[in-house]
């Protein structure tokens, strides 16, 4: 919703001048002048208020019950009555001339005020009262009756004796220059103000701009998200598809590759045998989206059972090993006697896999990868008990900056289409998510062209039967590559 704008707010007299410089500036001319002023807003508000030695006479007046009915009469119309001549006030011809004319008024008692608008730009914002005071052609006049009160006259008329007689003419010109000093301090308020209130403007719009776009990412937002599940969803189905057709190809071939349908030619069996290949590999990237798909919605079930890690190293370094031999890469592993734990055997026999799998790919032939997994013993990150287990090769690295995206499904550092090494960029967000679901981390040191190691922190038990795996990002990096 469009707030008002600052600008547009209509302004009142405290808006511009401080009350303090009010009642400041209409103490110093009432003493000067001996004359009491007040300041009113346009509500009829007091906003400031000084006044003089006629105070004594006006109190014994307000002490008569006929007296307080006619003074608060006389107070209502010179606070709130009209700014305009009537019945009760007449217009004063000044010698200055002035946009708004001053009038003066008489109370039942005979004393005289002078009303003047105070108004800026055509609009009113207030008036300033000088009296009560007595002109000096009516100060021969008064006798009791003249009060037209039922109190005691003598007292009144002692204290009316006491008023010193002023000329109206005088106070006219005074009250004008009081006037016009105040038109400066309102005009110098006014220029302040509206300064202040642009700040004021734009900062809002500002935040308004601010709020507008805030408004526009959530709902970005909750459309990536949106997209994220239909991935998910997709992924998901299309891999579950794919799998059962890819495991006829897999039965199928391997049966004619062991001759159940009959004695195959060299040329056939090296067909059979290459789409026995491609089928495995098809079927591992398959797992693999099958696998990010799981972790992604949090339904990844661990089956923790009593494991020896050491043994599971052997197990993984052995399905790589005629790998690692054909790239003519030196391998060794450090392994305790004793490293018994609590785990999910086949997801973490594929963590392994997966982090040999990369050591392997992106070292180069004659380089050296090293498998160290250490004694049990405290491990501060996961306040338990636990094991470090780190792959680390001679490979071609990863350059620092791109270090926290690694663990994103489906980023690769190098996403050309020329990329040499295959891959999909699932590997290692599926390692972070089985080590989480472990109660485990993984942290990785490296940099360009001077190798990496992946190390994984676990706990020798899980501290959950069921541990919740953060989702991996994905959103962003699917974005850069497709
Ligand atoms: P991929 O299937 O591409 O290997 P991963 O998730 O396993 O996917 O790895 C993501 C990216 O991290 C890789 O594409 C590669 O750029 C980089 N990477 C992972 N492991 C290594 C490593 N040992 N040496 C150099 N780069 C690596």
């Amino acid at each position: 919703m469009a707030s008002e704008s600052v600008l547009d707010k209509k302004l009142s007299l405290k808006d511009l001048v401080s009350s303090e410089a009010l009642s400041h500036m209409a103490r110093e001319f009432a003493e000067l002048h001996n004359i009491g002023i007040r300041i009113f807003d346009e509500e009829g508000q007091n906003l400031a208020d000084a006044t003089t030695d006629s105070g004594e006479f006006c109190s014994a007046v307000f002490a008569i019950p006929s007296g307080r009915q006619a003074c608060s009469s006389a107070v209502s119309r010179l606070t709130n009555g009209p700014l305009l001549p009537d019945e009760n006030t007449s217009p004063l011809l000044p010698e200055i001339p002035s946009p708004t004319p001053p009038l003066a008024f008489s109370c039942h008692t005979g004393l005289r005020y002078l009303l003047l608008p105070i108004s800026i730009d055509g609009d009113v914002l207030g008036r300033i009262v000088f009296g009560p005071f007595l002109p000096e052609q009516l100060a021969h006049r008064h006798s009791d009756k003249e009060f037209h009160l039922d109190g005691d006259l003598a007292q009144l008329t002692k204290l009316f004796g006491k008023i010193e007689t002023a000329s109206e003419p005088k106070l006219l010109r005074i009250l004008l220059h009081f006037s016009s000093i105040l038109r400066l301090l309102i005009s110098s308020g006014q220029r302040a103000f509206f300064a202040s209130s642009m700040h004021v403007e734009t900062t809002l719009e500002h935040a308004r701009e601010l709020e507008n776009q805030n408004h526009k990412l959530l709902q970005m937002n909750e459309q990536l998200r949106e997209l994220d599940r239909l991935k998910s969803s997709f992924l998901a189905t299309v891999s579950h598809e794919l799998r059962t057709p890819l495991t006829s190809i897999l039965g199928y071939s391997e049966m004619l590759s062991d001759g159940l349908a009959g004695p195959m030619n060299m040329e056939q069996s090296e067909y059979v045998a290459t789409i026995l290949e491609r089928s495995q590999s098809l079927l591992g990237l398959i797992s693999s989206m099958l696998d990010i798909t799981q972790i992604e919605a949090g339904k990844v079930h661990m089956n923790f059972e009593p494991i020896s890690l050491g043994e599971l190293v052997r197990v993984s370094l052995a399905s790589v090993r005629p790998w690692v031999a054909k790239k003519k890469i030196m391998l060794t592993a450090h392994l305790p006697a004793d490293s018994n734990a609590v785990g999910d055997k086949e997801r973490l026999k594929q963590v392994l896999i997966n982090l040999l799998t990369n050591a392997i790919k992106f070292t180069l032939p004659q380089g050296k990868i090293s498998v160290v997994l250490t004694e049990k013993e405290y491990q501060s990150e996961l306040k338990a008990p636990g094991y470090r287990l780190w792959v680390e090769d001679t490979g071609i690295g990863i350059p620092k900056d791109q270090l926290d995206n690694v663990f994103r499904s489906f980023f690769q550092v190098d996403s050309s289409s020329t990329r040499e090494f295959g891959g999909t960029g699932l590997g290692l967000a599926i390692v972070k998510g089985f080590v989480e679901g472990h109660g485990g981390v993984v942290r990785v040191l490296s940099d360009s062209n001077q190798g990496s190691r992946f190390t994984l922190v676990l706990p020798a038990v899980p501290p959950h039967e069921e541990m919740e795996i953060p989702p991996p990002v994905s959103i962003s990096s699917l974005s850069e590559r497709f």
